[in-house]
């Protein structure tokens, strides 16, 4: 198939796959459901398969997008560039809070994400989300299905932890490859994340829950007395209750957090 959309050549690298498909755009702006006077930012606005129904409801929105041609065709809009604010530049490295423009109303953010950084960004929007109202975004499925997974499921992870950690993941929409040009390979979904108003449990730190979740799942078949050798001793997790022998994706949330405050204690003596 042919790689061109819209006269535009399709740029791999960036994650390019622009949706055309009617009815699943429908869909996604109704999940949305963007209002006038809110704070509203698109990721990759690519060709503007999204931008143009969003900000034919609103007043103003701000894009970021990295590829310099899609940047410049959005700023000559033929009847939206008035109303879009666009931002060059890569997505992972923008400062969210500098967006906060519009009163104290925080961003509401959403995207058709490049999949290929889709989880980075993922982690890039957690380290900012007190400035975030809430997120949808477009994903490959099996990053949705890892956002979303509890203890038990087969793609529990890092992801599904820190994401329970900030927000509340809920599946909105299967999209197929074919609502796509080009066609992805894989199935694709919409997530939306709402962001929790405070956390559903308590750390010291946050950086010592995503090392501790982050070191228990590099090594996920060894035992935690194992894997969390380096930073816990087999005495501090029985003092915690925890069954040393038990593998990284046993362990919940709140357990994950029991045992960031025990290191957390021990690197402050
Ligand atoms: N929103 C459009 C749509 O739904 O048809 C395009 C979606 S396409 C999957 C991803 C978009 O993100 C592309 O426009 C791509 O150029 C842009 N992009 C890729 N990497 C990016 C980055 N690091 N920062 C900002 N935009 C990026």
């Amino acid at each position: 198939m042919s790689k061109r959309h819209l006269g535009h050549r399709a740029r791999k690298r960036f994650g390019q796959n622009f949706l055309h498909d009617e009815y699943i755009i429908d869909q996604i702006v109704s999940a949305i459901a963007p209002e006038v006077g809110q704070n509203i930012v698109e990721i990759g606005p690519g060709l503007g398969a999204l931008t143009e129904p969003v900000a034919e409801l609103i007043s103003n929105m701000t894009c970021i997008e990295l590829d310099r041609d899609l940047a410049t065709r959005l700023r000559q809009h033929p009847f939206l560039q008035e109303k879009l604010t666009v931002i060059e530049a890569d997505v992972l490295s923008v400062d969210f809070s500098s967006l906060l423009t519009n009163g104290d109303s925080k961003i509401r953010v959403f995207g058709n994400l490049p999949y290929n950084i889709s989880t980075p960004l993922i982690f890039h929007l957690f380290d900012q989300i007190d400035v975030i109202e809430d997120m949808h975004f477009m994903l490959q499925y099996e990053v949705v299905k890892r956002l979303c997974a509890g203890v038990g499921d087969s793609l529990y992870g890092r992801l599904s932890i820190m994401c329970a950690y900030y927000c509340q993941a809920l599946p909105v929409l299967m999209v197929p490859p074919h609502s796509f040009k080009p066609a992805p390979k894989v199935e694709s979904a919409i997530i939306r994340l709402l962001p929790h108003q405070s956390p559903p449990v308590k750390v010291d730190s946050v950086k010592a829950l995503e090392k501790i979740v982050s070191i228990a799942f590099n090594q996920r078949r060894k035992t935690l007395k194992n894997s969390l050798s380096s930073v816990l001793t087999v005495e501090q997790l029985s003092q915690s209750d925890i069954d040393p022998n038990v593998r990284a994706q046993d362990l919940s949330l709140a357990e994950y957090a029991i045992l960031a405050n025990l290191y957390e204690q021990t690197t402050k003596h």
